[in-house]
């Protein structure tokens, strides 16, 4: 048995037009409230679709216990930032939580850690709750580099104020990130323990509260495995949580 409640996101990335999108996000919530009851007294479910949908999920989910949040917001709070979405404008639409940190965004946008704790304290400004990501490269974890880069990326991109209530944290080895590979358990374990201990330290006796998510390459065939870990509290899903089956199944193995 868990010691905390679990959370199991998915994030979407840049896929669904409105129809696909609204019946993924249906027969999800459809799921949790009926053959998924017994899950939902353990695990807190949330889709993270691209900010096009944000607004109709949140809309076709209202009442349910789904939950909805989005993939990412700017650090201001309104402004001249073309294309960009800010937490209040998240929080308007009804999302809980805002992912902060991706490693796509930080590769495919040169986000910084200062850039994410930006985001992040924008997001608890908003009354969201950030998901922080934070995770090695292949060649940091050849180097034998994962943990200190992980403690770097942890402690340069949580905001002052983060609590174990108020801010989650997913760990996603940048190498497992929609490649099918994962670490081994004991990696896994090893990252989470050290997440947790630096959590400790910034946090105090809060940090016993903190969700830390693993994320990358998270399958309904590796999910009980990755989700007995301890320190591991549910999971960051992508590529499976495009499928309801999956997605279900991957909530189901907590
Ligand atoms: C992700 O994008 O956060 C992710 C974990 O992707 P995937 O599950 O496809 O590896």
């Amino acid at each position: 048995m868990h010691v905390r409640r679990q959370l199991i996101a998915g994030n979407w990335k840049m896929n669904g037009l409105r129809a696909d999108g609204l019946d993924l996000a249906r027969s999800l919530a459809a799921w949790l409230d009926a053959d998924g009851t017994a899950v939902r007294d353990h695990v807190d479910m949330l889709v993270c679709p691209p900010a096009t949908l944000v607004a109709p999920v949140a809309d076709t989910i209202a009442g349910t216990s789904l939950g909805v949040g989005g993939q990412d917001c700017h650090a201001a709070d309104k402004g001249a930032h073309t294309g960009d979405v800010s937490a209040w404008m998240l929080k308007d639409l009804g999302a809980s939580h805002v992912i902060v940190g991706h490693s796509e965004r930080r590769t495919d946008h040169h986000e910084t850690d200062e850039q994410v704790r930006a985001k992040a304290t924008a997001a608890m400004a908003a009354g969201l709750v950030p998901i922080i990501c934070i995770g090695e490269t292949e060649s940091e974890r050849d180097a034998g580099q994962a943990l200190a880069v992980v403690s770097r990326q942890f402690n340069g991109s949580l905001p002052d104020g983060a609590t174990g209530t108020n801010v989650v944290i997913a760990y996603e080895p940048v190498w497992a990130i929609g490649t099918g590979r994962t670490p081994t358990t004991e990696d896994v374990a090893e990252i989470h323990q050290r997440i947790r201990a630096d959590a400790r330290e910034r946090m105090g006796a809060t940090a016993e509260a903190l969700l830390i998510l693993y994320g990358g390459s998270v399958k309904p065939g590796n999910a009980a495995e990755l989700m007995a870990i301890d320190d591991v509290d549910g999971a960051l899903v992508g590529g499976a949580s495009l499928k309801a089956a999956d997605f279900q199944a991957i909530a189901s193995a907590c």
